[in-house]
């Protein structure tokens, strides 16, 4: 187990290429910028414009990653960032009123008229399976800086009737809701993929803040000493100050579009929000994160429901959608 690398090679190399991409959307936004710059000189304009283009070695259409051309074209944005220098010229005389709000996008303070030419990058989610094969029960801090500490990941629940460990259903569950995310064109970071790896909580969740990702969903199943408890709930970071009062606000509008989704897609026993201040994967995170409890494990017969994939395929289905929903209120989707 030690000598395992705490995080998948999949999960690594997503990792680098999403900063690869975004640092080649730096350059992009540069190039452009200049270019722009460029186009109130008039007569040089086009001379400095190749001249420049070549000099940097990016070329004057986007290499942007097929994969991002497919989101734009399904969400009918433009993708291209090369709106033509002359348009932009003549689109300027009227809005040099308008005075620009921000320096990180002078494409947009150049040309309100036209749809921003900057080049678009695809929604993040970051998908957590809870647990793992076998529990970690060293411990780590529940919060930056703090003197509490927790195991750095428990065994988990199992089936009362079915004997599945937690790690292994909600393993199931979150590839069916990377399929069904990357189906609508999120890029899906996993923090895992096998049942076979040790990776801590505050693992987890650094791979969703190196990630940035847009939404971070920590997929859990219940358990309880009651066997009749059932249903499902959504829990969501409460505020601590320091900690999650940067992310607790967007956090429970994604809960709650989750439950709502989860509840109509399943019928289950709506459990409700809970908002927690005790969880190390709520306090180390800096996007905004909730994790479902899917059903209880302790009650047989949604145990046995969750053992089914069409049951699995509801919930994964449920979670896709109040996902997108909640991107789209972003405005990243
Ligand atoms: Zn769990």
């Amino acid at each position: 187990m030690a000598n395992r690398p705490p995080r998948d090679p999949a999960t690594r190399e997503l990792l680098n290429q999403l900063q690869r991409r975004r640092a080649l959307r730096r350059r992009l936004r540069t190039a452009f910028a200049a270019l722009v710059g460029l186009a109130f000189l008039g007569a040089a304009t086009l001379a400095a414009a190749s001249l420049f283009s070549t000099d940097r070695s990016v070329p004057a259409t986007p290499p942007a990653p097929a994969t991002s051309l497919q989101v734009d074209a399904a969400t009918g944005l433009s993708p291209s960032p090369t709106a033509p220098p002359e348009t932009t010229t003549t689109a300027e005389a009227p809005t040099t009123t308008e005075a620009p709000t921000t320096t990180s996008q002078p494409v947009q303070a150049g040309g309100s008229a036209d749809p921003p030419p900057a080049p678009t990058s695809k929604p993040i989610v970051v998908i957590d399976p809870g647990h793992q094969g076998r529990g970690d029960s060293s411990t780590e801090p529940v919060g930056p800086g703090s003197s509490t500490k927790k195991a750095k990941v428990s065994s988990g629940t199992s089936g009362v009737a079915t004997g599945t460990p937690e790690g292994e259903l909600v393993l199931a569950v979150s590839l069916l809701l990377r399929d069904a995310l990357q189906a609508r064109g999120v890029e899906v970071v996993m923090t895992r993929t096998t049942q076979d790896i040790n990776i801590s909580n505050i693992q987890r969740t650094q791979i969703a803040n190196e990630a940035q990702a847009d939404l971070y969903i920590r997929v859990h199943a219940d358990g309880s000493d009651n066997s009749s408890t059932r249903g499902i709930h959504v829990l969501y970071p409460a505020i601590v100050k320091g900690w999650t009062d940067d992310i607790a606000g967007p956090s429970k509008r994604a809960a709650e579009l989750a439950q709502a989704a989860l509840i109509a897609a399943t019928a289950a026993t709506d459990r409700g929000l809970d908002a927690r201040a005790d969880m190390t994967g709520f306090n180390w995170s800096d996007v905004p994160v909730i994790l479902p409890e899917i059903g209880f494990m302790s009650n047989p017969d949604e145990d046995r429901l969750l053992a089914t994939s069409e049951y699995r395929q509801k919930i994964a289905a449920a979670l896709a959608g109040a996902a997108v929903e909640f991107l789209k209120e972003r405005g990243r989707l």
